[in-house]
């Protein structure tokens, strides 16, 4: 099925029906006769332009999406008294999942159960029609002032910066810079930033629950500069230990750096209070936006932080692209990451006259990752149009009936907080006599996609005294029953253990 849409996306009866069902459930039509003639127009519309025809239906997807959030609020009061053994999968719920066609696969001869979101989320269809769409019609290497596709191309590029900048209440698109991921801008700051900044002396301020990307960087960064990392602890629960925070920060203080929410605990870190008490310190503040911005909204500014990263995979985006935001006139002090075309102009082998593009055109050189974008700026309109504040209310929702779900499972520990206030859907646990690998091995034979092992995360997880651990992670299509069939397979491993 999924081949045959992608390989031949233009088989009229396919899409005609498809569209049709669409636009009927979003207009609350579902009889045939209206359905017959909406497809009758599509028809028409297909006939002229497919290109545009094929943007339509992403749309509809979407709208269709959100008109269904609109009957799932309805659905869902009616359920928010039965939390404890279930909330129901919802109509609405059921039509947001069938967005998601990976998620209709089979695995091992059970239904996929997705419990990996936190490693990368799931691709809605009005993503995947985006970067065909770019692929079938637009592509070229993006040139303003060159042929139509190229003009096309770098439209839309633009246009997607714009889209991200909105979304973060940045204060303009040049605050935001074209990364390959969190991961890449992370690493642009340490290297750009921190080879400018940091001297002899200096001193980083880090966190133990930092992930890999977000620590390896700095410390290099603090290496070549002969600077010095130090640490924020955490309490045994997974919390910052901010009593810690005005001690390790001085004078000699130049950047704070902490995940906003941690990939293994799923705790929300306090922004705002840290980002006044570094500034005060004088030091600038890196905020790893991985793991925050796919569940709830930022506003950049509020935040009052200088930089801020995520990736697009972990929000219904594709791979390989994320965002770097930056205070702009901290950009205009930084020097170039990489060098190449499109940056530099004016170039000459003395390099007396070349100049580097301004803003976060500096920090992008060579042949841009167009569809990333346009596929980043498609999934912040998927999100949105199911209404962000509704998703983050099913979120808590589903968050307080897995942690209450999972106290019923013997030997399970849950690392971090086990109380459902200021947390994402993301569980991290270790199950009694049960190895983290061993224990993703079983799962994943029942259909169940998890991860295990360090997370990327190998010093909070020592903290917490251990090596390894399982974690299952939900996002906007997780449905409670999801939950309760892992819950019901961890009971029956520890079963099987004991
Ligand atoms: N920080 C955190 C908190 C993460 O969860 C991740 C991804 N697991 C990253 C950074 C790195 O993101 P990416 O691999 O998309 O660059």
């Amino acid at each position: 099925m999924r081949l045959q849409i992608y390989r031949n996306p233009f088989r009229i009866e396919d899409w005609r029906n498809r569209e049709a069902v669409l636009v009927s459930r979003i207009a609350g039509r579902r009889e045939p006769g209206s359905a017959g003639k909406v497809s009758r127009r599509i028809g028409e519309a297909m006939g002229t332009d497919r290109r545009d025809f094929l943007r339509k239906i992403s749309r509809a997807s979407a709208l269709a999406a959100a008109a269904s959030v609109l009957e799932r609020n309805r659905c869902v009061a009616l359920s928010q008294s039965s939390h404890s053994i279930g909330m129901p999968t919802t109509p609405a719920l059921e039509y947001l999942r069938a967005q998601f066609p990976v998620l209709g696969e089979r695995v091992n001869d059970h239904p996929l159960v997705y419990l990996d979101s936190a490693a990368t989320t799931q691709r809605p269809r009005a993503v995947i029609d985006a970067l065909a769409n770019f692929y079938l019609h637009d592509n070229a290497n993006p040139g303003k002032s060159l042929h139509t596709l190229a003009r096309r191309s770098s439209a839309l590029y633009e246009k997607a910066r714009g889209t991200v900048a909105r979304f973060l209440n940045a204060r303009g698109p040049e605050e935001v810079v074209w990364t390959r991921g969190t991961t890449e801008a992370l690493n642009l700051v340490a290297s750009s930033w921190g080879g400018a900044n940091l001297h002899a002396g200096d001193e980083i301020v880090l966190t133990v629950s930092e992930h890999y990307s977000a620590l390896v960087p700095w410390q290099i960064a603090a290496r070549r500069a002969n600077a010095r990392v130090r640490i924020l602890d955490v309490e045994d629960d997974g919390r910052l230990r901010l009593d810690q925070l005005d001690t390790l920060l001085s004078e000699r203080t130049k950047l704070v750096a902490f995940p906003h929410v941690s990939n293994v605990l799923g705790l929300i870190n306090p922004v705002k209070e840290i980002c006044d008490r570094a500034h005060r310190a004088g030091a600038l503040v890196v905020v790893d936006g991985a793991q925050s911005i796919p569940h709830f909204s930022v506003d950049v500014q509020q935040l009052g932080c200088d930089f801020f990263a995520f990736s697009a995979h972990k929000m219904l985006g594709p791979m390989g692209t994320g965002v770097l935001w930056a205070r702009r006139e901290i950009l205009e002090g930084m020097p170039p990451y990489q060098a190449g075309s499109n940056m530099a102009h004016d170039v000459d082998l003395e390099s007396k006259s070349t100049h580097f593009a301004e803003g976060a055109w500096k920090f992008e050189a060579g042949t841009p990752n167009v569809p990333g974008p346009v596929g980043l700026a498609a999934a912040i309109e998927f999100l949105e149009s199911l209404g962000r504040k509704d998703l983050w209310n099913r979120e808590q929702e589903l968050t307080r009936h897995a942690l209450s779900a999972f106290r019923e499972v013997k030997g399970l520990r849950i690392l971090g907080p086990t109380e459902p206030d200021n947390r994402i859907s993301v569980f991290s646990f270790v199950l009694e006599k049960s190895d983290a690998l061993d224990l993703v091995k079983a799962l994943d034979a029942m259909g169940f996609a998890l991860r295990g092992g360090d997370l990327a995360s190998h010093p909070l997880l020592k903290r917490m005294g251990l090596t390894e651990a399982v974690r299952a992670s939900c996002y906007a299509y997780t449905t409670a029953e999801e939950v309760d069939l892992l819950v019901a397979a961890l009971q029956r491993e520890r079963r099987g253990h004991s």
